[in-house]
């Protein structure tokens, strides 16, 4: 360069990180977020207690709520913690597997890049690995039926087996198996209702719809059996006059003629729905005092104010056809349960609609000690309910306990031989970093996991010994089908794919170029304290691995 003068292009303060230096602080930063998840893999994983800055405290081993919850400022360490949400997003589990592995790739991939591979090679070979290792887990998943209950209760009981619900894993587990048959992609045809009190156990399956509603008078009936149910979609009310326009009545004839046109309208309501031959109804929107108590006169039981969803879901089940206008409801539009009742749950009361018509119809009440465990068990009914309809919609799962990962570690090192070349030392590393997930999940049972992997390692080699996976009691190898430790097959693939995939995104960036921290905004403006762009890269990349919590 003439005169030795360099060129600035960047802005006064800005940081720049360019190539090994980059790539390094990269794999640092992504490293440090797997360790923080690391130590909750597996169903011997510990907890984490996070606390926040009002002091409120979670404690969970969930991989995807650890990360959610922690703040993360590292641009590369926040790409991890996308996959974790990618992983939850697309499948509802398997979110600490792939971060972990994510971070064994990087490792692995940093003692490349010591041996000069170029990133570059390793990226390449990593993808080239991830599809081979996608298309032998293929050929070791095996067919599940949507009638096949047992296998579809392990793999709700395998994915919930991490989770903080300990003992009454099993429990929860039952219930999902009972429900597996029902259980369609979208999940929520299964209604999930939640009242805190009583205890855990208490947790109930409903063959039916409840309702988080208790009947609109006391002087209705608290049941009505062989029960023909309007669903209605208006207000039950007379529409109140413009806020904007008063009404000025002096006369207090007049003011009774007014009120009596009122009661009018609302009876005239009432007996369009009693002509019905409706003994229920379920009303969307609201219903006027006068209305509630005729239709207690009639012997009618109401509901009002019913979520939009569950209206769906009530006519899908009775064959009821929500209706708008009052004028078309006939018998053709109401639907039939053989019991609607009004039970107590806890201090409230609730409306249960059971013996659907229509359609089995199945709900899950949760109960609880507090509000906090009813949320826990419903996020994890959820998953184990979304893990399941993964395994129907594909019909394939595998082996879990860290059988596959075993298998594909073993089979991509003869892959690598095939490949030569420079990518084969990628394909390799690849290979290599797969045993973290078998080998994390003795370390966390407190199990030796280097004996852990020798012994696996050659059970695999043996004839019948695909599916010996981590006795998390014993450190011995054991079949996990026998075992009942069983994942859906998209849990595997996403897993692998995912962490390839931000592997290969985090080993492709050799300049970092951060602008520097605009300057706090002033109070009362903002949400944050500091601003956006790259500006954390001060922030988890110097901190050296395991030190991220
Ligand atoms: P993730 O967020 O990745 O789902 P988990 O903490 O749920 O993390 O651990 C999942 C791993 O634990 C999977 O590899 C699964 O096969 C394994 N696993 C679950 N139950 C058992 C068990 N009873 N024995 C051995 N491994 C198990
Ligand atoms: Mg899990």
């Amino acid at each position: 360069m003439m005169g030795g003068q360099p060129i600035i292009i960047l802005k006064e303060g800005t940081e720049r990180e360019k190539g090994k230096g980059a790539v390094y602080n990269n794999i640092a930063a992504a490293r440090a977020v797997a360790d923080a998840v690391k130590s909750t893999l597996g169903p011997k994983g510990m907890d984490k207690m996070l606390v926040d800055s009002l002091g409120d405290v979670t404690i969970t081993n969930d991989g995807v709520t650890i990360l959610k919850e922690i703040e993360i400022e590292h641009p590369t360490a926040k790409m991890l913690v996308e996959v974790a949400k990618t992983q939850d997003d697309e499948v509802g589990d398997g979110t600490t597997s792939a971060v972990v592995l994510a971070g064994e790739l990087l490792k692995e991939a940093e003692s490349l890049i010591e041996q000069e591979v170029h990133p570059t090679i390793i990226v390449n070979g990593y993808r080239m690995a991830a599809a081979e290792a996608v298309r032998r887990l293929r050929q070791l998943a095996f067919d599940v039926k949507r009638t096949d209950k047992a296998t579809l209760g392990s793999i709700a009981r395998t994915a919930m087996s991490g989770r903080s619900v300990g003992t009454n894993a099993d429990f929860l587990a039952d219930i999902v198996e009972e429900v597996a048959g029902e259980v369609r992609a979208d999940v929520d045809n299964i209604l999930v209702q939640k009242k805190h009190g009583g205890n855990l156990k208490d947790t109930t399956l409903i063959d039916g719809v409840v309702l988080d509603k208790e009947r609109v008078h006391p002087r209705m009936p608290k049941f009505v059996r062989d029960a023909k149910i309007a669903l209605i979609n208006r207000a039950l009310e007379v529409k109140k006059t413009e806020v904007n326009e008063e009404i000025r009545i002096r006369d207090p004839a007049k003011l009774q003629m007014f009120l009596d046109e009122e009661e009018k309208t609302l009876r005239a309501m009432v007996e369009k729905i009693q002509a019905s031959g409706a003994n229920v109804v379920l009303a969307q929107k609201g219903i006027d005092d006068v209305a509630q108590h005729y239709l207690a006169k009639e012997g009618i039981y109401a509901v009002r104010r019913v979520k939009e969803s569950d209206m769906k879901k009530l006519a899908k089940a009775t064959g009821a056809r929500s209706v708008t206008n009052l004028d078309d409801l006939t018998a053709k539009e109401l639907g039939r349960a053989d019991l609607v009742e009004e039970r107590k749950v806890g201090t409230d009361d609730m409306t249960f609609v059971t013996g659907c018509k229509k359609a089995r119809a199945v709900s899950i009440l949760i109960r609880g000690g507090t509000e906090h465990v009813v949320d826990e068990v419903e996020r994890i009914l959820h998953d184990a309910l979304r893990v399941v309809a993964a395994a129907i919609e594909d019909g394939k799962a595998i082996a879990g306990g860290g059988s596959a990962e075993i298998e594909l570690s073993i089979a991509l090192k003869d892959y690598a031989a095939t490949v030569g070349g420079r990518e084969q030392l990628a394909i390799e590393a690849f290979a290599g970093a797969l045993d973290v997930i078998p080998r994390t999940l003795g370390e966390n049972a407190g199990l030796d996991p280097i004996d852990v992997l020798i012994k696996l390692r050659a059970d695999h080699q043996k004839k019948g010994g695909k599916s010996m996976g981590v006795n998390v009691q014993t450190g011995e190898p054991l079949d996990m089908i026998k075992a009942n430790v069983i994942e859906p097959l998209r849990v595997k693939i996403q897993e692998i794919d995912s962490a390839a995939e931000v592997a290969g995104m985090i080993l492709r960036i050799d300049d970092v170029i951060a602008s520097k921290k605009s300057p706090p905004p002033p109070p009362g403006g903002g949400e944050h304290g500091h601003g956006g762009g790259m500006g954390g890269m001060g922030g988890m990349g110097g901190m050296p691995p395991g030190m991220g919590m």
